[in-house]
C-alpha cells in the first residue's frame, strides 16, 4: 500500500495539462484531493473519472483574498494539507522585452510568482504546526536558463526556483520537506496559452520531435511525494530526450 494513503493533496492548476494527470496519478494511490483551477466546469468533469474523496474549487491564485478564503474555507476532512503541488502557471507571449505588452507581465508575475507566494502563505503554517507535509513546485527549464522571448516568463520561474530554496532554508528545522520540478517540453495547452489561442502556432511547438506528455511529469511528482519522510528530493530537471537545454532540440 502506498505511504500516501489518505494524505491530502492540494493541486493548483488541475484543469489541464500537468495537473490534471498529476490529479490523475495521484487518485491512484488513495488520496484526499482537492483541486483548484478558475475552469470548475473542468474539474467537476475531472472528478467524475476519478476515484476516492475529491473536493473541487474555483480558484484563481492571483487573487489573494480568495486564496485566504478558500483555504480557511476547506471542509474539515480536508484541511490538513500532507502536500501542496504548486503548479498553476502561464506563459504569455515570446515577444522582445522592448515589444511586449505589460498585461503579459502581469498575468505570468500575478500568476507564477505571486499566487504561488499567496498559496503557501495560506497552507505552510498548519504544515509547521503539524510539523509534517511537502510542497512540490513546478518550475521549468526557464528557471535555470534565459532563451530568446522568454525574458519575463524566464524571471518567473529563476523567482521559482529562488523561492523553492528560501523555502527550504526557512523549513530546515521542521519535518517538511520542499521540492522542485522542472521540466523541458511538455505538450500541454501551455503554448496556446502563451499564443493566445493560435492553436496553429501552438501546434508547431511540438511537431519534429517527441515532447514530454504531463503523465511523464505526474510519474515524477508522485515518485518525489512517495520517498520516505527522511528523504527530500531537493530538484529534477526533466528534459525530451530530444532536448539537451532550453534552445537546444533536435528538431527534424
Ligand atoms: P496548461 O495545460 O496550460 O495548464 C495550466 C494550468 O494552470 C491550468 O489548469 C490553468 O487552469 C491553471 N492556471 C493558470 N492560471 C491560473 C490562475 N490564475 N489561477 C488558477 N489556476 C490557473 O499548462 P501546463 O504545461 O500543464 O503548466 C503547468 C505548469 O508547468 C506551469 O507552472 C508551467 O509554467 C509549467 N511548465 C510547463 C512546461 C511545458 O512545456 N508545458 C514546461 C515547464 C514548466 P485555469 O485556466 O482553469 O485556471
Amino acid at each position: 500500500m502506498s505511504i500516501l494513503k489518505d494524505k491530502t493533496v492540494f493541486i493548483s492548476g488541475a484543469s489541464a495539462g500537468i495537473g490534471m494527470a498529476t490529479a490523475k496519478k495521484f487518485s491512484e494511490k488513495g488520496v484526499k484531493l482537492v483541486l483548484a483551477a478558475r475552469r470548475i466546469d473542468r474539474l467537476k468533469e475531472l472528478k467524475k473519472d476519478l476515484n476516492g474523496n475529491i473536493f473541487t474549487v474555483q480558484l484563481d491564485i492571483r487573487e489573494y483574498d480568495a486564496v485566504n478564503t478558500v483555504i480557511s474555507k476547506l471542509p474539515n476532512e480536508f484541511k490538513n494539507i500532507d502536500i501542496l503541488v504548486n503548479n498553476a502557471g502561464l506563459g504569455r507571449g515570446l515577444d522582445k522585452l522592448h515589444q511586449a505588452n505589460r498585461e503579459s507581465w502581469e498575468d505570468m508575475i500575478d500568476t507564477n510568482i505571486k499566487g504561488l507566494l499567496y498559496l503557501s502563505r495560506a497552507i505552510i503554517p498548519q504544515m509547521v504546526e503539524r510539523n509534517q507535509g511537502h510542497i512540490i513546485n513546478i518550475g521549468s527549464i526557464a528557471g535555470h536558463e534565459v532563451y530568446p522571448g522568454g525574458n519575463v516568463y524566464c524571471a518567473t520561474k529563476h523567482a521559482v526556483d529562488a523561492i523553492t530554496k528560501g523555502m527550504r532554508l526557512d523549513l530546515v528545522d521542521t519535518k517538511v520537506r520542499v521540492s522542485t520540478v522542472d521540466p523541458g517540453l511538455v505538450e500541454t495547452e501551455f503554448s496556446e496559452v502563451r499564443f493566445y489561442g493560435d492553436t496553429e502556432r501552438a501546434k508547431k511547438v511540438y511537431q519534429g520531435y517527441t515532447p514530454l506528455t504531463p503523465d511523464d511529469i505526474a510519474d515524477t511528482i508522485v515518485w518525489i511525494a512517495e520517498r520516505p519522510p527522511h528523504v527530500q528530493i531537493a530538484e529534477v530537471i526533466i528534459f525530451p530526450t530530444d532536448q539537451a537545454s532550453a534552445s537546444s532540440l533536435n528538431r527534424k
